[in-house]
């Protein structure tokens, strides 16, 4: 924090709490699969004068004058898009992901429309239908979810389904699936009614952006994503038209850029977007591809070790950046493991394994990848100290002296692996 110069005269309290947020962040282990630590670069593009001003429309179509510099940063980062992901369309304004999947269904469907969407507490996301979200209040959510016994997505339990209620738009994307996900079988449901296919890969853009996951591009015909999960950039959103999505719907490029605006939003925050342009222009680096190999590897030696301790992991392992415990074996709840491990500078997360007999505020399992701390730098000698530090704790919760001793030494630990936007 060298440039903050301005902030601690202007409003020591902001100042004073984003420095300890600083220190909080060298100093923990970033678990929760979604984050990630951002560059420098990016911060500063999202830290720049582009947040000043108005720029509603798309490039050479703005309400506003003064746009030519806004116009070349868009235009760039919906190039370097369509580059990395390889697809002939890219809205960059959402906002968010979740505003972005909105968009989708605003561009797609009329209100009361059946729509299809992967179950939340079977791994899904709020945005594809679950039911205290707008996407099920204006649409008619049907939810899909994974076989009990292999807790895999229930293919043809799903295209069973699918021929049984003809949605108009199926969501596949996910939250907590350590799995791959089978584009090609998704596509063959939705051919077969008829119905557009999004595929929302916020959580794994990085790792497709790296090679280290197959890409939905070739069989889906819309994609979001968010741009700050394994893509490591600021908060925000993109949503891309395949060209399998032209060849459906010629029009779909068009009613995915009226959804955003004027359909949902207003002004598009122009900082964010130049901020995307910067982690889009890393994440087409050789570094990168390196950055989302080790993510997988330090993700499948997390799960090896969990697995040698006696840890139940759903599915047995990983193909990607997390892992989803089931906690019942060890006779702790996801929540008072995610309170006792926060104690000791731990950061995961509670989270809903499939069929879960406890509700969502104190679900069975937790939540845990390596997005954030192979951007640090840890590879697989800092995971098996990681695994054995919450295997310690969870063991010991009730003894202070090893919650106090494990916690000076995650700070230790961490205090090696600078973060990148702390310079
Ligand atoms: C994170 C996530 C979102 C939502 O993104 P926000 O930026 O939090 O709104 C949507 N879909 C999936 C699959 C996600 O993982």
């Amino acid at each position: 924090m060298t440039n903050f110069k301005e902030l601690q005269q202007t409003d020591r309290e902001i100042y004073d709490i984003i420095k300890n947020e600083t220190r909080r962040q060298q100093e923990e282990l970033e678990l929760i699969p979604s984050e990630n630590h951002t560059s420098q670069a990016v911060l500063e593009a999202l830290g720049s004068i582009l947040t000043d001003k108005y720029s509603e429309g798309y490039p050479k179509k703005r309400y506003y004058a003064g746009l030519r510099f806004y116009d070349e940063i868009e235009t760039l980062a919906q190039k370097r898009a369509k580059e990395l992901f390889k697809v002939p369309f890219v809205n960059v304004q959402p906002y968010s992901g979740s505003p972005a999947n909105q968009a989708v269904y605003f561009a797609t469907c009329k209100p009361k429309d059946v729509t299809m969407g992967l179950s939340l507490p079977h791994g899904g996301h709020l945005s594809h239908g679950w039911k205290v979200n707008f996407s099920a209040r204006f649409y008619n959510p049907i939810q899909y979810g994974v076989n009990k016994k292999t807790n895999l997505i229930d293919y043809d339990k799903m295209e069973e389904l699918a021929q049984k209620v003809k949605p108009k738009l199926i969501c596949v994307g996910a939250t907590a699936y350590p799995r791959f996900l089978d584009w090609e079988r998704f596509y063959k449901i939705a051919k077969s009614v008829n119905a557009y296919l999004c595929a929302d890969i916020a959580h794994i853009a990085g790792l497709i952006a790296a090679d280290v996951h197959p890409s939905p591009v070739p069989f889906v015909h819309i994609v979001t994503t968010t741009t700050h999960k394994t893509l490591r950039g600021p908060r925000g959103a993109m949503i891309m038209v395949t060209k399998k999505g032209i060849e459906k719907d010629s029009d779909l490029p068009e009613k995915i850029n009226r959804a955003v605006f004027p359909g949902l939003q207003g002004g598009p925050h122009q900082h964010q977007i130049a901020a995307i342009a910067v982690c889009l222009k890393e994440a087409s680096t050789n570094e990168f591809k390196e950055y989302g190999k080790q993510v997988v590897k330090n993700c499948k030696v997390l799960a090896s070790e969990f697995i040698k301790l006696g840890y139940d992991l759903i599915t047995n392992g990983t193909d990607n950046h997390l892992i989803l415990i089931d906690l019942t074996n060890k006779n702790i709840s996801g929540k008072e493991a995610q309170d006792l491990l926060e104690k000791v500078g731990i950061n995961v997360n509670k989270n809903a394994i499939p069929f879960d007999q406890n509700p969502p505020s104190n679900p069975s399992g937790i939540r845990l990848g390596t997005p954030a701390i192979t951007t640090q730098g840890m590879r697989e000698k800092e995971i098996k100290q990681i695994v054995k530090f919450i295997d310690n704790v969870l063991k010991n919760r009730n003894n202070n002296a090893i919650i106090e001793s494990t916690k000076q030494e995650v700070k230790k630990m961490c205090l090696n692996f600078p973060l990148p936007g702390i310079k």
